[in-house]
């Protein structure tokens, strides 16, 4: 996933002239000026080639309109580096500087606002920047400004308790286990019979699958002690050690005397703790679909669960970029009863992206709920349903998501009118 910082330094523009001969500075330093080249461009097709002029004066009609700030402000600009897009946006009191970093590149910055700074160092009159003691590194926003994805009204998200998610690899490697219907199921048949016969289990099982089970530690063999005479339940042991040589030779049976280690001894499959804990409200799914969206780039912070407020509750929600993705997990079959408590959370808490993921399918009727629904608003609720390669649908999901939300939070900073950038940045984030 591509990846955002947004910094603000404690330096404001007074004019476009000062702004300008900045970004020309910073633009020897190998960062290629979107604006500004492209009236270099012109300027060359005039034949002035050294002819520079401010942004500010061409696109006429352009006037940047940062709407928190509100009011006219001086023209941005957007820098290329490498895998890096940089845009500066000068505001009335600090100078905000957004970098994205291009999913194909895994690290390695450029010193952008180490640069920056120098630049205005050098280019600025010196009695504007005597006294300013710029601190480097500059601290990134903690949270990006939230997104309105055609929401109308205000929201309730920031009522809701969000529980940060956590998991461990171990869990994490279970839950996937547990994705596997077949072996989900055969846990599930375990559960209802407390202790499955180890031969009854190889029916639906091969004893691979049995071992990789026990493997992951989601079940474990239990001895269990039966009477020859009665077939009465002795006891169940974990350690066969136990039974053969300590406890087991010396107690013995009340019905027919033998001692414990000559009754009949059966291997039996139980959970584990954790398994049980894992299966418990489908636990399992929520660590599962967590694992595959931080498998898609977002960071575990950035992912809740089971947001709650009085009898409300979402099971995950995913903060891309400043956009909240809503997600609905069931271990059965969402059904149209399921999709009105849904919708009703997803307006209000004011989710911008919905996900219903389910291990079996959507019904007929809540799908075409939500499509009666999502035509009053921009984003619809998405559907994942049995059968989906989640691992690439989901991935697939988040990045779009990622996508429109970065060309979202960079065009609240570049309103301009007369050039549209879009489909450049879009191509460019490909
Ligand atoms: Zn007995």
């Amino acid at each position: 996933m591509h990846h955002i910082t947004i910094l603000d330094l404690t330096f404001a523009f007074a004019t476009e002239t000062e702004f300008s001969t900045v970004a020309r500075a910073v633009a020897k330093r190998s960062y290629r000026p979107l604006y500004r080249t492209l009236i270099g461009s012109a300027a060359s097709a005039f034949g002035l080639p050294s002819f520079n002029t401010d942004p500010g004066q061409i696109f006429k009609e352009a006037r940047y309109v940062y709407e928190e700030e509100g009011g006219e402000g001086i023209f941005p600009e957007l820098f290329f580096r490498d895998n890096y897009l940089i845009a500066v946006v000068p505001l009335k009191e600090t100078t905000r500087l957004i970098l994205i970093r291009h999913h194909t590149s895994k690290n390695g910055t450029p010193p952008f606002e180490q640069d920056f700074i120098e630049c205005i160092q050098s280019e600025v009159d010196g009695r504007r920047t005597k006294n300013w003691r710029p601190e480097v590194p500059l601290i990134p926003l903690k949270e990006l400004p939230r997104v309105n994805n055609g929401r109308t009204g205000p929201d309730r998200f920031s009522d809701l308790v969000l529980n940060p998610a956590s998991y461990t690899t171990e869990e994490a490697e279970m839950a996937e286990v547990m994705s596997q219907d077949h072996l989900r199921n055969a846990i599930i048949g375990i559960a209802r019979s407390v202790k499955t016969k180890l031969g009854d289990a190889e029916k639906d099982l091969t004893k691979q699958q049995i071992e990789q089970l026990k493997n992951h530690r989601l079940v474990r063999t239990e001895y269990l002690v039966q009477c020859r005479g009665n077939s009465s339940t002795l006891c169940t042991v974990t350690d066969k050690d136990d039974l053969v040589i300590n406890h087991g030779n010396k107690l013995r049976c009340p019905h027919c005397n033998r001692l414990f280690k000559d009754e009949l001894v059966t291997d039996v499959l139980s959970l584990s703790d954790e398994c049980k804990r894992l299966l418990d409200k489908s636990h399992w799914m929520t660590v599962w679909i967590t694992k595959l969206i931080v498998i898609s780039g977002v960071p575990v912070q950035h992912i809740s669960w089971n947001a709650s407020l009085q009898s409300d509750e979402i099971d995950i929600v995913v903060d891309i970029f400043g956009s909240k993705v809503f997600f609905e997990l069931k271990d059965r079959e969402f059904g149209l009863g399921d999709a009105f408590p849904f919708n009703h959370r997803f307006h209000r808490y004011g989710g911008d992206h919905g996900a219903i993921v389910t291990t079996d399918s959507i019904a007929t009727e809540a799908e075409k709920f939500f499509k009666e629904q999502s035509s009053s608003r921009s984003s619809a609720i998405r559907f994942f349903s049995r059968g989906t390669d989640l691992a690439v649908e989901l991935q697939r999901y988040v990045e779009e998501i990622a996508i429109r939300t970065l060309i979202a939070q960079l065009t609240r900073h570049l309103t301009i009118s007369g050039v549209n950038e879009v489909p450049w940045i879009r191509e460019w984030l490909k």
